[in-house]
C-alpha cells in the first residue's frame, strides 16, 4: 500500500579541478510503502518504480518478500471472493 512520497535531500561532495571541495544537494523523491504482504513499512526510489504503479490500485511488497508467492496467494483470495457472490461492492481494481 501507498503511504506517502517524502522529498529526501542529499548532499554530496565533489572536488574541483583546483583541489577545493564543493558540497551541492540533489533532491529524490522516494516512496513510502506498507507492504501488503508482511505489512512492514519500505522505502523505493520514485524514479526506480513503474508510474504507472505509483497507486492503490496495485499490491506492493517489500524486498523481503516474495512477490510471485504473494501474487499466487492473491489468486487464492480472489477465488473466495467469486465464492462470496456477485453483488458485493468490491471495485473492479480490486479483484
Ligand atoms: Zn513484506
Amino acid at each position: 500500500m501507498l503511504v506517502e512520497e517524502i522529498r529526501v535531500k542529499n548532499s554530496y561532495t565533489r572536488e574541483s579541478k583546483l583541489g577545493k571541495e564543493h558540497v551541492y544537494t540533489r533532491f529524490k523523491t522516494v516512496l513510502r510503502f506498507i507492504c501488503d504482504c508482511c505489512e512492514k513499512e519500505f522505502f523505493r526510489d520514485r524514479g526506480n518504480m513503474d508510474p504507472n504503479r505509483i497507486n492503490n490500485n496495485y499490491y506492493h511488497v517489500c524486498g523481503n518478500c516474495d512477490a510471485k508467492r504473494f501474487a499466487q496467494e492473491k489468486g487464492v483470495d480472489k477465488r473466495r471472493i467469486w465464492n462470496i457472490g456477485v453483488n458485493t461492492d468490491i471495485p473492479i481494481n480490486k479483484l
